[in-house]
């Protein structure tokens, strides 16, 4: 069997990136890599489901110790995607999900290049706006801050492999599981499929 690969998926927040997910996920083949946080859990959110809530000083350990893949601040808290499964589970075959913000997939990008990098963009940036204000769930100057935070991520969608758009969910499913096809069909990631091929002469 094939090695499996690593996606890395940004999107501001507001462009539907869950729902995307969510739907990629339904298909054993992925794994969604759980992230460190030093954010408090959300309502529903649960420890080593959502994230694996960490203390501080707990994060910093783990940095020290080498045990994070790649991580960043963001908004005053930790964010990391922690080392040991994410190998394991493309060893085994499996497509491995980071839900990751911009800083955090650059380091990626150096240390992994062979990932595939997938932004998720909003239609523009007056529908991520409008999509905020329907959700009801903040403040509009909370919303305004993370319209900012939207129009600087937007800034690093060039430097992703591939741009998805989420105007209809749709298309974007569509768009996105055509993007992972072309990736696997990609010689470099079927390398146990041709010695497989030569073998049965
Ligand atoms: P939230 O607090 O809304 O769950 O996440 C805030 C941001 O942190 C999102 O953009 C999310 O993609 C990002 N994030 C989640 N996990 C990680 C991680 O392991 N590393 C990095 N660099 N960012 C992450």
């Amino acid at each position: 069997m094939n090695k499996g690969i690593l996606i890395v998926v940004s999107a501001p927040s507001g462009c539907g990136k869950g729902t995307i997910l969510a739907e990629i996920l339904k298909d054993e083949g992925y794994y969604y890599s759980v992230s460190a946080t030093t954010r408090s859990p959300r309502p529903g959110e649960e420890d080593g489901v959502n994230y694996h809530f960490l203390k501080r000083e707990q994060f910093e350990e783990l940095i020290k110790n080498d045990g994070m893949l790649e991580y960043a601040e963001y908004c005053g808290n930790y964010y990391g995607t922690p080392k040991d499964k994410v190998f394991e589970k493309i060893e085994e075959g499996k497509n491995v999900i980071l839900e990751i913000e911009v800083q955090g997939a650059m380091q990626i990008k150096k240390k992994c290049p062979q990932a595939v990098f997938i932004f998720i963009a909003p239609p523009s940036v007056g529908e991520l706006r409008r999509r905020l204000l329907k959700r009801g769930t903040e403040t509009e100057e909370v919303i305004e801050k993370r319209v900012s935070e939207a129009t600087h991520e937007i800034g690093f969608a060039g430097e992703y492999d591939y741009i998805v758009v989420n105007g209809a969910l749709e298309d974007a499913i569509e768009d996105f599981k055509t993007v992972i096809r072309a990736e696997k069909l990609k010689s470099a990631n079927q390398k146990k499929l041709i010695d497989e091929v030569l073998e049965n002469a």
